[in-house]
């Protein structure tokens, strides 16, 4: 019988540290459901990192991938240093030169041990980075503190004037912001903008039915974050900048029937896959936020290839489209640009994953007042 066909894998997200230098009260790999963390060594060995490469080309070039993405993920993936970053990179490289798969290579990172040597090495070697941040100061030190709870910002903001700057502007990939409804929306998109970043990407907290977000917690017909991004999103009309905000373009795109950039909208197949520090593979990390081994599939890299793990049933129950969401959705009106929202945002121990996003009615606020707006601003095109 022919081996069912798979959705390749694209993004790999590597964690090359299991630790991190700050303890954000809301994060998912340390403050939420999950403590396997304790269990993964501390950072990624040159072992573990050769293995999941060579897996990775074996899989692009069975799938004929013209090219791939490796994030390197924490924890904090700087806390190993340069010479762990030089080590790894050079090891990628290793496996894939001569490969017929382009690969780019990137970063997410809390900032805060980026140095003129790295961003030396990351231009040399072509590694981008994002960088994590809430906002403005009085926003930021709220949630990004360090493990004696203390805010991050001043240590941010000296680390950013560097990675914005010349010569290692071009290494800067952009922000990424966890919104916090209470907080002004316009303040934290001019302050963000104010760096001039290539890109920002909003993100919804990790909570669920069973852990509702802040703001939601009596009502779920509430909509705070969809009203937060509403302002945020007119600010960014507003202003003209070239910033992509990848919600807003993703909505936008949807809109006009192209694919969404982000895991959390749109109806599109997941291709994400993530690679733990002992080599361990895992479904989307931030499944971590639900429950303990929620992200969980029982594979590694040292005895199974990623074709086996693209066949696993919960890995393809990202990829099922409409028919895998919540009777609720697969009626909603918005459904193909929403596609019943990320994940993690879905569950409730009652339902498993059986449920529209916790975040439905803030995601219908947003997309409805994106359509109304493009329908406007087109409307207002002479013919
Ligand atoms: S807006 Fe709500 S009901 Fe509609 S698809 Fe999204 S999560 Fe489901």
């Amino acid at each position: 019988m022919p081996a069912e066909p798979i959705v390749p894998f694209h993004t790999y997200l590597w964690k090359i540290a299991s630790r991190c230098n700050l303890n954000c009260t809301y994060c998912y790999v340390y403050n939420r459901g999950d403590s396997r963390w304790r269990r993964q060594p501390k950072f990624m060995t040159d072992e573990v990192a050769y293995q999941t490469a060579t897996r990775m080309r074996e899989h692009c070039e069975a799938h004929e991938k013209e090219s791939a993405s490796i994030i390197f993920h924490g924890g904090e993936p700087l806390l190993g240093g340069l010479d762990h970053l030089m080590r790894l990179a050079g090891i990628i490289a290793e496996v894939f030169a001569d490969s017929e798969t382009k690969l780019t290579v990137g970063m997410q990172s809390n900032g805060l041990l980026f140095t003129p040597e790295i961003g030396d090495f990351m231009r040399r070697a072509g590694i981008s980075v994002g960088v994590s941040i809430d906002g403005p100061p009085e926003v930021n030190d709220r949630n990004r503190v360090d493990h004696a709870g203390r805010g991050s910002s001043n240590e941010l903001e000296r680390r950013l004037r560097l990675l914005t700057e010349e010569p290692y502007r071009e290494v800067f990939d952009g922000f990424l912001c966890v919104i916090d409804p209470t907080t002004d929306p316009v303040r934290t998109t001019d302050y963000l903008l104010g760096f001039d970043p290539p890109g920002i990407d909003f993100l919804l907290p990790l909570d669920n039915h069973d852990r509702r977000p802040p703001g939601k917690e009596d009502d779920l017909d509430a909509a705070p974050y969809g009203d937060w991004l509403v302002r945020a999103f007119d600010r960014w009309i507003e202003t003209g900048t070239q910033t992509r905000v990848r919600i807003f373009n993703s909505i936008i795109g949807l809109l006009c029937g192209r694919a969404s950039l982000v895991e959390s909208l749109g109806l599109e197949a997941i291709d994400l896959v993530v690679v733990e520090t002992n080599g361990e593979i895992e479904a989307v990390d931030s499944l971590k936020a639900v429950f303990e081994g929620a992200s969980e599939l029982g594979y590694n890299v040292f005895d199974h290839p990623f074709d086996l793990v693209a066949r696993h049933a919960g890995v393809k129950a990202r990829q099922l489209g409409v028919d895998s969401l919540a009777q609720a959705c697969r009626e909603c009106p918005v459904v193909d640009l929403c596609g019943g929202g990320y994940l993690p945002h879905r569950y409730s121990a009652e339902r498993g994953f059986d449920n529209p996003s916790v975040y439905s009615s803030d995601l219908k606020r947003l997309i409805t007042h994106i359509a109304e707006t493009i329908q406007r601003e087109l409307a207002a095109v002479p013919a």
